[in-house]
């Protein structure tokens, strides 16, 4: 009998059972996948860690996660500088003076500003309230139709007037010559992988992989309680119907040279292109390698039998999971928990906090 069954040895998994191991309980950990780490895990090919499951650079403010993690791995000090292409146009982001100087040859803040300003006025809105509304409001009609309308149609599959304001408030704006992608006091990536950092986490503790906790569901009464870090809706069998999710596919390939293209992520902002980016996974580590692993990313929106990767947090889906989450409070033996188990489009350093205020409130 084991005090906690959790399914899913990704990042909740991994720091809910290491802390509850620490402190004296029995844990179990299964994962479907025939690896640990959910979508962080990285693989070594050609000596390079690949982001198997898309890019992930850690980012956080909070020194607490940050000191928790590097007890598991060291960090390098990559910081992620991402480049945008449009039509062949580069571009720099997040949206920073660099960015407002390649697109309008404009060298001063002021003149960014006003320019944002005019477009803002031009487009006639007043309270944003989609995410079109709010990009235009921010950096002004040509960035949003150059670097945003293109790639947020490709990467959620839905008009930028139909998706929420929050999903595009994860980049900042800035009037400075900064191409920092975050504002965070902490970034970096785990040296020789992700996947060596959730081993760490894992140490010592019982985990089966290839394991699929749904189709035994019998593994319950093994436990006292379980963690449930897959889709809320799958648990439920979709009795109130699926959650929307969006699907990532990767085609990656390994080529005979030693630099594809520069940079870890290169972003395609127009809509022509079929991919959304293409990463290239040694710059994440500065890799010399004579190698170089890319891959291109692909998004759709998920079908049963896809992996799910994105919640999609519209008002309507944001509402059915509502439904989900008060079925899953009468259930007091089993902790929802992470991206899909809390249907929320989180970054790594929150699914890390919200595993250990869970632990912490047990
Ligand atoms: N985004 C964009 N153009 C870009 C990069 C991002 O319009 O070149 C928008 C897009 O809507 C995306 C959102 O910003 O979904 C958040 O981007 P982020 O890089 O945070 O997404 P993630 O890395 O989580 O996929």
């Amino acid at each position: 009998m084991y005090d906690y069954l959790i399914v899913g040895a990704g990042l909740y998994g991994a720091v809910f059972a290491r802390e509850m191991t620490d402190k004296g309980y029995k844990c179990l950990v299964v994962d479907k996948r025939d690896h640990i780490g959910g979508n962080v895990y990285t693989e070594n090919v050609e000596d390079i860690n690949v982001h198997k499951y898309g890019a992930h650079i850690f980012h956080t403010s909070d020194k607490q996660i940050w000191d928790y993690v590097n007890r598991f791995a060291s960090f390098n000090n990559y910081i992620n500088m991402p480049m945008a292409d449009f039509k062949g146009e580069r571009y720099n982001l997040p949206f920073n003076m660099n960015t407002f100087k390649q697109m309008w040859g404009v060298t001063e803040p002021e003149e960014a500003r006003e320019i944002i300003e005019r477009q803002r006025e031009e487009s006639g809105i007043k309270e944003p309230v989609n995410l079109e509304q709010t990009a235009i409001s921010l950096v002004g009609r040509d960035i949003y139709e150059k670097l945003i309308k293109g790639y947020t149609q490709k990467q959620w599959g839905r008009p930028c007037n139909e998706l929420p304001p929050f999903i595009i408030k994860r980049l900042p704006v800035r009037f400075t010559y900064d191409n920092n992608y975050f504002n965070d006091t902490y970034q970096g990536i785990p040296i020789g992988g992700y996947t060596k950092m959730v081993e760490n986490m894992l140490d010592g503790i019982e985990i089966r992989l290839g394991v699929d906790f749904l189709t035994n569901i019998e593994l319950e009464c093994q436990a006292k309680t379980v963690v449930f870090t897959g889709a809320i809706d799958a648990y439920f069998d979709y009795k109130y119907g699926p959650l929307e999710y969006r699907s990532l596919r990767f085609e990656t390939e390994i080529l005979n040279l030693p630099d594809f293209q520069g940079n870890a992520v290169v972003n395609y902002t127009d809509e022509q292109t079929p991919y959304t980016r293409i990463i290239e996974h040694k710059h994440f580590e500065f890799g010399k390698q004579e190698k170089t692993v890319i891959s291109y990313e692909y998004s759709a929106e998920w079908q049963e039998g896809d992996e799910p990767y994105y919640p999609v947090n519209n008002e309507q889906n944001n509402a059915l999971y509502q439904k989900y989450l008060a079925e899953a409070l009468k259930k007091p033996n089993v902790i929802f928990g992470g991206r899909l188990g809390e249907y929320k489009y989180y970054d790594m350093d929150k699914v890390i906090l919200s595993a250990l205020q869970k632990t912490k409130e047990i």
